[in-house]
């Protein structure tokens, strides 16, 4: 069987944003890993319970690992705690990288919950800074490899067993 990649499902079109968009990729590796059948799609969020379209969320001042730890949480705009949902969904996208055995992940930057490179500041004014998402930060601290959508090239030598 050909190795599986775990997907943000906003990537691959699915209206499941907080605003109800995507962020979908029009990429040559994409479609192969398609046409394969190596693509699992996950939005953290929605499988967590949580509505589309739903208020924007932010980690108050700290990063992914942070919120895993305890020690900040996720806020909605509105003031809202959703701690919680974003720790069920890292959970969900966790346990489909078991159940596929699946060891690479290309999840959509400056999200709370799939960003791997940056992500907002916590004020809501569009300020990123370097960080992780939570299911992004749990997917690392359990080995799986995490590409946003403009490593998709790289996520494809991880997947192959190339040297990245
Ligand atoms: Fe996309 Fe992840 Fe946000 Fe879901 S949680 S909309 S998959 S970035």
């Amino acid at each position: 069987d050909l190795r599986k990649v775990l997907m943000s499902a906003c990537l691959r079109g699915k209206k499941v944003r907080y605003d109800g968009g995507t962020l979908v990729v029009a990429d040559q590796i994409v479609e192969r890993w398609r046409l394969e059948g190596r693509i699992v799609s996950v939005c953290p969020e929605v499988e967590a319970g949580m509505s589309i379209p739903r208020p924007p969320a932010e980690i108050f001042n700290g990063s992914g690992e942070s919120v895993l730890n305890g020690e900040v949480d996720v806020i909605e705009k509105e003031g809202g705690k959703v701690t919680n949902e974003f720790l069920a969904g890292a959970s969900i996208a966790l346990s489909l990288c078991h159940k596929f055995d699946i060891s690479v992940a290309v999840l959509a930057d400056f999200s709370p919950s799939c960003g791997s490179s940056s992500i907002y500041d916590g004020s809501f004014s569009g300020q990123k800074v370097p960080g992780m998402g939570v299911t992004a930060a749990l997917l690392r601290e359990h080995g799986v490899l995490v590409f946003n959508q403009y490593e998709i090239a790289e996520a494809d030598k991880a997947l192959i067993g190339e040297s990245v």
